[in-house]
């Protein structure tokens, strides 16, 4: 039998979840562009940056220009593909900071510059205008949709110690900076509760998943009990992470056949499209408009 064609949501899985990508496309977006500026901004050895420069330029998520041909020089300039990528880091962040507060370095706050406050985004239905929460959002497969179509074929490879990021979302990169862990949570997002269930639903070996649900309970995204995993309150807070990269997916990797998954919003029976606004002016966020606000607020 032929291997399923890959859908939006393998490619999701497969390029977002690897934490070095998100950390590379991280710094793109906030300006760098040369190979010795992302090694010394990034705990990253030089085998890794090259593979990864090499696997973005090749997904399209960055762009190579020679800027100086003796000796040859290229700097990695950002596409719009990548540039979209921002609701998803921005979620990140925000997740980051309001969950796991020991960060050797506390993340500095948002800036929405067009209001000029310290923000917070806010997850809202494109099709209503109102906030939304994993509580009023149902998915469904689409027609290009299932679990055969949405794992990506390539095997993780094995990684070294100094293959890990040291750094900024240290435990996002431990949820989704793993194709299975990444993987998991989308499952865990739709209902499924049960090891059995991830491991034949998802064809994953029972190892990586064993794995994957220590480490998740070890950081409290998910709890057990009864023999099921369930997420946590701090793990269904990923919610706004997961349907920003989801939307980013399927625009970007569309099929003929239709979308992966339908999200349909339930309070107001529409397709659920996550746009992010501003908490304190309410306006839809742009990744133009967001700064690091360069003090910590108040009372922090
Ligand atoms: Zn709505
Ligand atoms: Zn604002």
């Amino acid at each position: 039998m032929a291997e399923p064609t890959p859908n939006a949501v393998a490619r999701m899985l497969g390029l977002l979840g690897d934490e070095w990508t998100l950390l590379v496309v991280q710094q793109a977006l906030l300006g760098t562009t040369r190979y010795g500026d992302f090694q010394s901004r990034l705990p990253i050895s030089n085998s890794v940056l090259t593979a990864r420069l090499r696997s973005l330029t090749d997904a399209k998520l960055l762009e190579r220009h020679s800027y100086q041909s003796n000796p040859p020089r290229s700097e990695y300039v950002i596409t719009e593909r990548s540039r979209s990528l921002w609701p998803v880091l921005v979620s990140i962040w925000e997740w980051e900071r309001r969950w796991v507060p020991d960060h050797s370095d506390p993340l500095p706050g948002m800036r929405h510059t067009s209001c000029g406050g310290d923000c917070a985004p806010v997850v809202t239905c494109g099709s209503c205008g109102e906030a939304a929460s994993e509580k009023d959002v149902v998915a469904q497969w689409g027609p290009s949709g299932s679990w055969s179509r949405s794992i990506p074929a390539t095997a993780t490879r094995r990684r070294s110690a100094s293959d890990h990021a040291a750094g900024l979302f240290p435990q996002t990169m431990s949820v989704m900076g793993n194709r299975w862990g990444f993987a998991l949570l989308v499952a865990a997002f739709v209902g499924m509760s049960r090891f059995t269930d991830f491991q034949t639903q998802l064809n994953a070996p029972p190892g990586s998943i064993a794995d994957r649900l220590s480490i998740f309970t070890g950081i409290g995204v998910f709890e057990m009990s009864e023999n099921r995993y369930r997420l946590t309150e701090k793990g269904r807070a990923l919610f706004p992470v997961l349907v920003t990269a989801l939307d980013w997916a399927q625009r970007w990797y569309q099929a003929s056949e239709g979308p992966a998954v339908i999200l349909t919003h339930t309070s107001c029976g529409g397709r659920f499209d996550a746009v992010l606004t501003c908490d304190l002016c309410a306006e839809r966020l742009r990744g133009a408009r967001i700064e690091a606000a360069e003090n910590l607020p108040k009372n922090s």
